[in-house]
């Protein structure tokens, strides 16, 4: 089996059969969903927000999102950026916290098809926490390595995780943790 280290080419997967009502952005949808466990919004800032991979490569794929809608990374402004960065931090806390992987991969796909996006219209960083052996024990298909078993669960951890950061406020599971970092 060729095993090729790829999770920027796993992307989030539009469950159509779930979600029938998903026209048009799937990024831009989500966070305005009621139930934010069932649809893995996990936490929010002000201009962003953490998603889990409905698809993940490993434990814990997360990936964190402008709230604002584009597929230009240079275009965001100030204010984006740096909501959106320390929402990385965050998310890499309540990583550590919640799963102490080994390693992280994180990183952007810019560019469409090229880049193995196929959600490439609204920006998104995707968070891979890796663990030793983590592409030996577990099987790579197709360029694909699929955990979907757990997401409750590692939602679930990692809701407690934010809630346990500085200036969160935990409004229950069904609600994204909130940030505040101002
Ligand atoms: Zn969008």
């Amino acid at each position: 089996m060729e095993q090729v280290f790829a999770p920027w080419r796993i992307e989030w997967v539009k469950r159509e059969d779930k979600n029938p009502d998903v026209e048009e952005c799937v990024f831009c949808e989500l966070p305005e969903r009621e139930d934010a466990r069932e649809n893995l919004v996990v936490a929010a800032s002000e201009r962003a927000f953490v998603l889990l991979n409905n698809a993940p490569y490993n434990p814990g794929h997360l990936m964190v999102l402008p709230r604002e809608h584009g597929g230009d990374y240079a275009a965001l402004d100030d204010a984006t950026l740096l909501d959106h960065a320390r929402l990385k931090q965050r998310a890499l806390d309540a990583l550590d916290a919640a799963f102490e992987p080994h390693a992280y991969n994180a990183g952007l796909n810019l560019g469409g098809g090229a880049a193995g996006g196929s959600i490439d219209d609204h920006v998104h960083t995707h968070v891979v926490p890796r663990y030793e052996g983590d592409t030996n024990f577990m099987p790579v298909v197709a360029d694909t390595k699929v955990v979907v078993e757990g997401l409750a669960d590692s939602y679930d951890a990692l809701h407690e995780a934010f809630a346990a950061q500085s200036d969160a406020t935990d409004r229950g599971p069904k609600t994204p943790v909130a940030l505040d970092f101002d």
